[in-house]
Order: C-alpha cells, then structure tokens, then sequence
C-alpha cells in the first residue's frame, strides 16, 4: 500500500526515532508499505519517519543505480531495523543529495565515505555490516532521518539562504507532486 509522505515542516521529522519490535507484524506490514511508497516516488532510501512514524526503521535500495550507470557495481536492497551507527570513516566527500520529503531540492552535503553499521534485517538478523560509496552516502542520509536530522541542515549558509523561501512553499503544500504527500 503507497502512503503518503510526510513533507519538510511535519514535527515527525524532527524527532529522534524510535526502537520498534521487529516481530510485530504490524512492524512487518509498514515495511511492506514504506518499500510500496519508496518505489512508487523513485526513490533509493526512504526512513519510516517520512511516512508519519518515529520508529528507527529505514530502506535503502541502491540496485536501481546499477541499471542507470557501472561506476556503483555493488548496490545494495536492505531494510535497517533499529539501526546504530557505530562509525563514520574515511575521507569526507560533497555529494548532491536530495529527499523524498523535500522534493525539488538538492544540495552538497559532504559525508565520511564509509560507514560500520548494526542492525537488524529483514530476515531480523541482528548485523554489523561496513558500507562505502552510495552505499554509505544513502545509509548516512536515512540515518539522518531516525535521528530527526534533515539533509537541508547541514547545507552551507548561502545555499540555506537561497532555498528558503522554496522551503515555506513546501511546508505549506504550495509545490507541485509527483507523489501523495501530507503537509501540516
Ligand atoms: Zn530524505
């Protein structure tokens, strides 16, 4: 089932998530929807907190990236349950990013390159993984998420400036979609 996704402005995204029982079935059932609402908005991470839920819970799907170009060799299809960032490494990188909740806008955010990770997946296998690349730059932005941390915080002064006004529309749902969004 496609739900619709909470935009920039909604308190949900500002609060720190949290830790949800990955037996429950009701748990099992919002996952089957967040990968429904990811898909259905083409994206390739989506955290539980954009659709209306403080629960540390989020999906990355960087196979997609695989069709598109061969620089991403290894993407990866993942569900991150009641994650933990253990450690953030190696040379930090600009990238442009972009989110689900804040459509039409992108911005350089630099981000360590590879990131070690626990957590629980969707066979509910608790891991500890270690990812590089897209791989760790979409991980990093989800994360974000759970932690009530959105990409468009950490944009340098000048940029925030210029994007502020665009922000207020969203907020007040003066923007054109491409997918079922809720304002507040
Ligand atoms: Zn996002």
């Amino acid at each position: 089932m496609i739900l619709p996704i909470y935009a920039f402005g909604q308190p949900v995204l500002k609060k720190v998530a949290k830790e949800v029982d990955y037996e429950d079935e009701d748990i099992k059932e919002l996952i089957s929807n967040m990968w429904d609402t990811m898909y259905n908005a083409e994206g390739i991470g989506l955290a539980a907190p954009q659709i209306g839920k403080s629960y540390r819970i989020f999906l990355v799907d960087t196979l997609q990236l695989d069709k598109e170009s061969d620089e991403t060799a290894s993407g990866i299809k993942e569900v991150f349950i009641n994650a933990q960032m253990l450690e953030e490494f190696n040379e930090e990188k600009e990238y442009e990013e972009g989110c689900l909740s804040i459509p039409d806008i992108r911005g350089n955010v630099t981000r360590h390159s590879t990131v070690k990770i626990k957590f629980i997946d969707a066979k509910g296998k608790e891991r500890e993984e270690t990812f590089s690349g897209i791989n760790a730059r979409v991980i990093q932005h989800e994360y974000d998420h759970i932690e009530g941390k959105l990409f468009t915080d950490q944009l340098k002064p000048l940029k925030k400036r210029r994007i502020a006004r665009k922000l207020e529309k969203i907020k007040k749902g003066e923007i054109p979609l491409s997918y079922r969004m809720k304002f507040i």
